[in-house]
């Protein structure tokens, strides 16, 4: 295809068509290339694949023709240079810190961030020699006090969940590179249809493609975008560790790209006119939604992001029975802490993704036991306002 023409491609039409290359018999789908291994010409062929000499296909630990494509498809979407594809999201974070990261460093997070990458953090790396201080994500000064000399990471979510809070990218962005660490953003919330954090100043981008990439919910699946000289360590931690992502995988998530921005556009929206509504409820004490004009960072979500995204939560008063009863009866949508899905999900936090932590941490972090998250699909208005009344309404 012509490099000129691809350049000039809007998102929305990279999103359908880029890193596609047709086979012999010129399928109009991507060929969905299930191999583990590649054959090759003759002996010299074979050395010059294994010495790396000859660019092209060896094993499907390494490189798949299928996850290529949906690699060089994402990079250009975030509009990163590389793009490694990994068997799921949390693969994507392990390889991320196991790849750029020495015994002896340190990692700045944010408080607010996905319960597994908590648990590695906080965890898992402090065995391999690897500390982590979490910070108030909000705060940007919580970030430059916690900051050490031997700081490598520092790795934010924006929006976060179930809160919604938002971190300043550009301004963070310019904290970590005056200290020479590393800002990593897991864009899983937004996806590139509604925020770019590398054009925003963020060093890598990771994705539990699992998520909005796939968008109905089907596979499991992870990435990390950046700039080649990053990426390249990644990608040969995997290709020794392993935890690289299925060709079958990676078509799922190839379709599911070519309609996220028509899915994240409706879903935001979709999403925007239920908090209004939630807003309005008298058994409704308060909203976290970022498109809301009542969102403490509306005017930084106006600016970093094109879109509130999917998720809302609330508050409803009367605590955890109160909560409990609007989740009980819900006929529509699905009780389960899974997002990203056209279907509609329903989950009390304090009780299910934020209960094994104890009680005082989770009243810090303001998950209270009124509080439930929707991640919002593409269900009508008219029916998920009706599931949720039945409830509210006690
Ligand atoms: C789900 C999720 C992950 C982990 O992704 P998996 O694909 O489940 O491994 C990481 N970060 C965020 C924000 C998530 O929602």
């Amino acid at each position: 295809m012509d490099e000129h023409e691809q350049n000039d491609w809007a998102p929305e039409t990279l999103a359908v068509r880029l890193g596609q290359e047709r086979s012999q018999y010129g399928e109009h789908s991507e060929a969905l290339y299930l191999t583990s291994s590649f054959v090759f010409k003759n002996a010299a062929q074979a050395a010059a694949r294994f010495s790396g000499a000859e660019p092209g296909n060896v094993y499907a630990r390494f490189t798949n023709p299928t996850v290529t494509s949906l690699q060089q498809r994402l990079a250009a979407l975030e509009g990163a240079e590389d793009c490694i594809a990994t068997a799921s999201g949390m693969a994507a974070i392990m390889a991320t810190v196991m790849a750029l990261m020495n015994s002896g460093q340190h990692i700045v997070a944010s408080q607010s961030i996905f319960g597994a990458t908590q648990q590695l953090f906080g965890n898992l790396l402090p065995r391999f020699g690897i500390e982590t201080t979490f910070v108030d994500g909000a705060n940007l000064a919580a970030y430059s006090a916690a900051l050490q000399p031997n700081t490598r990471i520092v790795f934010v979510e924006s929006p976060s969940n179930p809160l919604t809070e938002l971190v300043d990218i550009a301004a963070l962005g310019k904290i970590t590179r005056a200290h020479g660490s590393l800002l990593v953003v897991d864009n899983c919330f937004c996806t590139p249809a509604l925020q770019l954090p590398l054009a925003l100043g963020a060093d890598l981008v990771i994705h539990s493609a699992t998520k909005y990439l796939d968008g109905q919910g089907r596979v499991l699946g992870g990435a990390v975008c950046g700039p080649k000289v990053l990426t390249d360590e990644v990608f040969k931690f995997l290709r020794t560790t392993g935890p690289t992502l299925s060709p079958f995988n990676a078509w799922i998530i190839l379709k599911g790209l070519e309609t996220l921005f028509i899915r994240m556009t409706a879903q935001s929206a979709n999403a925007l006119a239920l908090a209004q509504w939630l807003a309005q409820q008298p058994s409704v004490s308060r909203v976290h939604y970022p498109g809301l004009p009542t969102h403490p960072q509306y005017e930084l979500a106006k600016r970093q992001q094109s879109g509130g995204g999917a998720i809302v939560s609330f508050e409803v008063r009367g605590g955890r029975d109160a909560a409990w009863r609007v989740v009980d009866h819900c006929k529509l949508l699905s009780i389960t802490a899974n997002l990203g899905d056209t279907k509609t999900t329903i989950t009390h936090p304090a009780s299910t993704t934020h209960g094994r932590i104890t009680a005082e941490a989770r009243a810090q972090s303001g998950i209270t036991e009124g509080l439930l998250r929707i991640a919002v699909g593409l269900e009508a208005q008219v029916d998920l306002q009706a599931d949720l009344l039945r409830g509210l309404a006690g």
